[in-house]
């Protein structure tokens, strides 16, 4: 059977996703590497939410050592108008490495599910990390089954955050609430 290796942004994103890789026939495995979340108990709510969901949509998951917020702001110093693309190609290598390393041989990720992110920016990313590192990338556009994915989280009780994860995102969410 071929393997898949999400990358999960959160919990409840993760669900939907998760469910529609293996309906396409893919072994399916988490994985967590966030050093965008910001503040640290933000980024650990997120983390027991998804540990909270995986046993319950039997997903084994692997959880990323360490917390490397300090190199998420190394790489965005100086891009800070292009803080997403640093995002995405910090959290994309790492997964498609890891993928690499447990001999899976696709990688993908939760951010795809959502309507908030910039979509095709993270395909971009995707295809040329694959290219790179010599895994495929699995690409679809599930935006219109973000609500699915929440309504399968909703009788769980999950922890929900308020924004997308970085302090730029916190900021622009409490200033302009149309943002995010
Ligand atoms: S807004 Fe979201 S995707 Fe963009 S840099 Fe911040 S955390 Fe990453």
């Amino acid at each position: 059977m071929n393997s898949v290796l999400i990358h999960t942004c959160c919990a409840h994103c993760a669900a939907y996703t998760a469910q529609h890789w293996r309906e396409q026939g893919y072994q399916a495995s988490g994985f967590w590497y966030n050093p965008n979340i910001h503040p640290f108990m933000e980024h650990q709510s997120r983390l027991e939410a998804i540990k909270k969901l995986a046993p319950e949509i039997s997903l084994p998951f692997t959880v990323s050592e360490g917390y490397e917020m300090p190199e998420y702001f190394r790489r965005v110093a100086g891009h800070e108008t292009d803080h997403c693309r640093c995002c995405f190609e910090m959290r994309l290598t790492r997964t498609a490495e890891v993928a690499h390393r447990m001999g899976i041989e696709s990688f993908t990720t939760t951010l795809l599910i959502s309507p908030h992110q910039k979509h095709e920016l993270i395909k971009e990313i995707g295809e040329k990390i694959a290219k790179e590192k010599g895994v495929n990338f699995l690409y679809a556009d599930l935006r219109k089954r973000y609500s699915d994915s929440r309504h399968i989280t909703k009788p769980m009780d999950l922890y929900r955050q308020q924004y997308c994860g970085c302090l730029y995102s916190e900021w622009e969410r409490y200033t302009e609430p149309e943002h995010k």
